[in-house]
């Protein structure tokens, strides 16, 4: 049985402010079904960690570094999240993609070096609008997960998170149909190289609110999600891991 994942994405939002919803979330929902990770900016990981431990909501980080320490100004070593309180790290998600040139090569070294340090890896995949009108999603997809995911990979080590370029931040998102035909595919490609595949959880991503939740967390091969907006208030995050609880 694969336990359900709601984790959210704070993408650069959230000041020490922002730990209040933390609180909120934790009290309103403090035995959950499903697993509730909150990634926010590294600036309060450390903090985040810290009010929430022995509570239901997990802490991890939004990127690390493929390299353990050294001369790399601006950037955090996986270990150095793990030291902060992190369980998680978020990696390749398209903005990094995009904003910082990240390959599916750095995605990979990232994600061993998490792997390394004692992380779980949410490495993410995903089409942009042109590719799908192309009919080249399947394609890249398998592309992306070939060239991202390690041969160090196991069902307690990473986490997938399917996440269409074209549906994170824009209200859009496939039809469940398109999310199930890419889920079902990422499990069967995971087949092919791991031997616990089928523990290995797999989250959609990409405009989930209270609203659309529930039927996207009753599609095929959907074992939670990865949630940027709405994770930002503890009431919208609230009602999607209520949703993910009742899958
Ligand atoms: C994300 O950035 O990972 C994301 C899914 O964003 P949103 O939920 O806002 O579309």
């Amino acid at each position: 049985m694969r336990r359900k994942l709601a984790a959210g994405n704070w993408k650069m939002n959230g000041t020490g402010a922002s730990l209040a919803e933390i609180e909120a979330l934790a009290e309103a929902h403090p035995t959950p079904r499903s697993e509730v990770l909150i990634c926010p900016p590294a600036t309060l990981i450390a903090q985040m960690a810290w009010e929430a431990k022995g509570g239901p909501v997990m802490v991890g980080g939004q990127d690390c570094h493929a390299k353990a320490s050294g001369a790399h100004t601006g950037d955090i070593a996986a270990g150095m999240l793990k030291d902060a309180g992190a369980s998680h790290v978020i990696l390749g998600h398209s903005e990094r993609r995009a904003d910082h040139g990240e390959t599916d090569a750095d995605v990979r070294a990232k994600s061993e070096a998490a792997i390394g340090a004692g992380l779980i890896a949410v490495i993410c995949v995903g089409e942009t609008e042109a590719q799908r009108d192309e009919g080249d999603t399947l394609k890249v997809i398998g592309t992306q997960l070939a060239g991202s995911v390690p041969d160090a990979a196991t069902a307690a080590n990473t986490v997938i998170a399917y996440e269409p370029v074209w549906a994170i931040g824009t209200g859009r998102t496939p039809t469940l149909d398109q999310i199930a035909e890419v889920h079902d595919f990422i499990r069967a490609e995971l087949a092919k190289r791991f031997a616990d595949a089928d523990g290995i959880r797999l989250l959609y991503g990409g405009s989930v609110k209270p609203s659309n939740a529930a039927e996207i967390f009753a599609t095929s091969n959907v074992d939670g999600a990865l949630v940027g907006g709405a994770s930002l208030k503890a009431a919208d995050f609230g009602a999607i891991i209520a949703a993910l609880d009742a899958a």
